[in-house]
Order: structure tokens, then sequence, then C-alpha cells
């Protein structure tokens, strides 16, 4: 049997999804940051200066002051 098969691609490592790092624990609550309205619970939007914005659906929210 041969070991070499062809069409398989060596495996490469992924940066992994960070959505861990929009959960924060403070004490016994649950804290998340914003999810998007649109796409849902999950999705959560990305913090830029002044608003946050989703790379799934496009969405930006302006923050105000
Ligand atoms: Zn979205």
């Amino acid at each position: 049997m041969a070991e070499d098969k062809k069409g398989k691609k060596p495996h490469k490592n992924k940066p992994t999804s960070k959505k861990y790092a929009h959960y924060k624990i403070s004490g016994d609550k649950l804290s998340k940051d914003r999810n998007c309205p649109r796409c849902g619970a999950g999705v959560f939007l990305a913090q830029h200066a002044g608003r946050l914005h989703c790379g799934k659906c496009g969405y930006t929210e302006f923050s105000k002051k």
C-alpha cells in the first residue's frame, strides 16, 4: 500500500477563532461583548474607534458619546 497518497494536503495550523476572548467572567457574572443584531447571538461586533462592526454581515454601529 502506498502511504503517500496524492491529493492530500499537509495539515497546517490555522489561527483559532478567539470567541472566548469576548466572554468575561467577573465574580459570578458572565459579561459578553455586543452581539450583532442581524446575525444574532454568537456573532460579536468588532470594536473599533467610535464604532462597532460585524465582520459577518457588515453591520456597523456607531457609538455615541
Ligand atoms: Zn452581523
